[in-house]
Formats: structure tokens, sequence, C-alpha cells
């Protein structure tokens, strides 16, 4: 029943207008569907292998973000089902999803992931990267996939100051390119926030949280 009560209490520390993305990643089948027998729909993995192979013994409604770094070499073992990637970070890999969703007649909703930590060993565009993938000819030619928003991972630490600074950053990015209106940039979606820092992020206007240890327990 933990999982159940642990979902309870996050999502009534949200506001409606926010989304949580369960994030299942080493945790057995049984854990999701515990999740899921709350009410728990969206759920998100960081490995292309991990979620292949647990989707299919899922409740087919579920919903299956990609949340951790993707291989473009990947992408055609998710391509069939998967509603959400978050963390795309460069025109290439982004026209591979474009590819493989196109043999699979769909289009698929990705996040750019924006870097705003000062760890090195975080992935992400920086602004001027951001620019120049949307300004480019072979972007406006991808038909198959729809940026949806932006995501991003602060650092980690326990300076708070440090954490709503870079989201703070974030979400002023979002709002600049919040009004651009193309048909395959539509942003509406800002995913930041883990368990550590949710709080802060959904403060500094996070309207996507993806939380995994505060509704699974602690990962060994
Ligand atoms: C693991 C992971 C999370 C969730 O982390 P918790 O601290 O367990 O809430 C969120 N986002 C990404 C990208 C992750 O890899």
């Amino acid at each position: 029943m933990t999982i159940q009560n642990n979902l309870k209490k996050i999502y009534s520390e949200l506001s409606d207008n926010i989304s949580l993305v369960a994030v299942s990643k080493t945790r057995p089948v049984s854990d999701i569907l515990e999740a899921y027998q709350a009410g728990q729909r969206v759920f998100g993995e960081n490995k292309v292998q991990e979620m292949c192979d647990k989707q299919p013994e899922s409740p087919n409604d579920i919903q299956w973000h990609l949340i951790g770094h993707l291989q473009r070499n990947k992408v055609k073992y998710i391509a069939s089902f998967v509603e959400l990637i978050h963390g795309v970070e460069s025109l290439r890999l982004l026209k591979e999803i474009d590819k493989q969703a196109k043999k699979h007649n769909r289009v698929i909703n990705c996040l750019f992931q924006i870097y705003i930590a000062e760890e090195e060993t975080k992935f992400g565009l920086n602004e001027q990267e951001l620019e120049e993938i949307i300004n480019s000819e072979e972007f406006k030619q991808l038909e198959n996939i729809k940026i949806v928003g932006f995501m991003g991972m602060a650092t980690f630490t326990d300076d708070d100051d440090k954490i709503r600074k870079e989201f703070t950053y974030l979400k002023a990015l979002f709002d600049k390119y919040q009004p651009l209106n193309k048909e395959n940039l539509q942003l509406d979606t800002l995913s930041m926030g883990m368990s550590g820092d949710y709080r802060i992020a959904v403060e500094c206007g996070s309207n996507m949280v993806r939380i995994g240890s505060n509704i699974f327990g602690s990962r060994a």
C-alpha cells in the first residue's frame, strides 16, 4: 500500500495543471501495477531496453515516457508506442525519431532537454544550440515529430537557491519560446523537478514533474 499512499500524498501537493510522471526505472512491473491501481497512467523509464521489457507486460493504456539519454540506434525499439521523449538534445536524434515515427505513421511528441546545471555530466542544449536547431531548414521539414516543451535537470545539491536559479532560468527560456507557434513546435510542457527538488520546480513554474524514489522508495 505504500506506493499508493506515496502517490496520494504527492498528488495532494500538486495542482491539477501539473502532471506527474511516475519514474519506475529499476522497479518491477508489480510496482507499476500497484501505482496503476491507484490511478497512475504516466510512467517514465530511462532505459530503452527496460521500457521495452515492461511495456508488453503492463496495462496497454499506460503512457510511456522516455526520460533518459536516448541513443539514435535505439529509437526504433520505442517508436511504435512511446508517448513522450524528454531528452532530445540534437538535430541528429530528432531526425531519427522523425524517421522512425514515419514508419509507424505517427507523430512522436518530444521535449528539448536544456542544459541548466553546472555539472558536466548532464546533457542538454544551450540557448544558441536550441536556436540553431529551431531555425534550421532540416528542422522545419520534420513532420513526424512535435516539440511540445522543454526538460531540464538542476544541479544535484543542497543549495536550494542554486536550484531555484537554474529552474528560473529554464522557465524564462520556456516563456521566451512559448509564443512560437510552428507546425512541429508548440510548447506547453515544462518538465522539471524530481524527488529532491520538485517543490522548488513547481514554485518556479514546472507543469510536469518526474518522480521516482518518493513514490517507489529509494533505488538500491
Ligand atoms: C531517475 C530520474 C528521475 C527521478 O529521480 P528520483 O530522484 O528518483 O525522483 C527523474 N528524471 C530523470 C531524467 C531520471 O533519470
